[in-house]
């Protein structure tokens, strides 16, 4: 079966650079997902008048049935998945009337709780070699360096479990909610926060994915830079194309590669993380 290549979010921003880029670069199909199917369709559209080739499905992040449905869409289509770009994300803006647990709770149910949902229904079907590239942010290094050395040591611990890892999430959730967070040791950003747990579900699963001896898969976070888009209120210095190298970077590290391997990149190379 064809080989197929599925980016997260991608009907604008960071996310269709990325969608542009593997479509320039590589054979088989790349797949525009976004959870709006008219903003989907009118990027495809864009790309399509640029002489690229995408294919859509829709997919909504948040819905466990819509990432079932493109599962069961990929599986019958394709068989398997080569490259999995997690971009899809969200963050409140600075002047936000929402409450601090209210953006906690949005914030790290979206850009690490139904990133990792969807990268657990989809990564039974990697192929071997298969590349997941999970869009994090610089943003997860300034606040994993905000956390208490207790918090800091329970994050970087080699042996953290996802389990473990959900944990550390849900505790920060439950603290924001009683206003309690900063006091417990985290920083006061939910959307860091959201991202340290992207960064280190990418360490976590790439042990997984070794300790059950899947061939050749890599996973790596990759931080895109501070990038013009409606997230950074496009005061971003990077082009939406230049935002897209490091996380195609790591969507197409060459097989059989020993580093990068479930680390952090940033600037196009492996950056130390924490
Ligand atoms: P944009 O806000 O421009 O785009 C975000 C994309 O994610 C949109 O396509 C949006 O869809 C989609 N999305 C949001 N929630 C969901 C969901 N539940 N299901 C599916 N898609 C969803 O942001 P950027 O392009 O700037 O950001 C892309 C990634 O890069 C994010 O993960 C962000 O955190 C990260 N990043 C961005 C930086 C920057 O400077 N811009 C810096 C560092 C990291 P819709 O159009 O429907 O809202």
């Amino acid at each position: 079966m064809a080989s197929s290549k599925k980016v997260t979010g991608s009907n604008k921003g960071v996310g269709f650079a990325i969608v542009r880029a593997l479509c320039k670069q590589f054979d088989g199909d790349v797949i525009l997902t976004s959870r709006d199917e008219g903003r989907g369709q009118e990027a495809l559209k864009a790309l399509t008048g640029e002489g690229l080739k995408p294919k859509f499905h829709q997919l909504d992040i948040d819905d466990p049935a819509s990432i079932d449905r493109l599962r069961d869409f990929l599986k019958g289509q394709y068989g398997g998945l080569d490259i999995l770009v997690n971009n899809a994300g969200i963050a409140f803006k600075a002047d936000s009337m929402a409450t601090f647990a209210e953006q906690a709770v949005v914030t790290v149910g979206t850009n690490f709780g139904s990133t990792l949902n969807a990268s657990e229904k989809l990564f039974p079907l990697l192929r071997p070699h298969a590349r997941v590239s999970n869009v994090s942010s610089f943003v997860s290094n300034m606040a994993i360096k905000k956390c208490s050395e207790p918090l800091q040591t329970r994050f970087k611990d080699p042996k953290l479990t996802i389990e473990g890892l959900k944990q550390l999430m849900a505790e920060f959730v439950s603290l924001a909610k009683e206003g309690k967070h900063e006091a417990a040791g985290w920083p006061n950003s939910a959307y860091g926060v959201s991202k340290i747990g992207v960064t280190v579900m990418s360490m976590v699963h790439q042990r997984c994915l070794d300790a059950e001896k899947r061939e050749d898969i890599v996973v790596n976070a990759c931080d895109p830079g501070y990038v013009d888009t409606d997230m950074s209120s496009h005061k971003g210095s990077k082009t939406i194309d230049q935002g897209a190298e490091t996380p195609v970077m790591a969507a197409l590290v060459p097989p059989n590669t020993t580093s990068p391997r479930g680390m952090f990149l940033s600037e196009n190379q492996v950056t130390v993380w924490g």
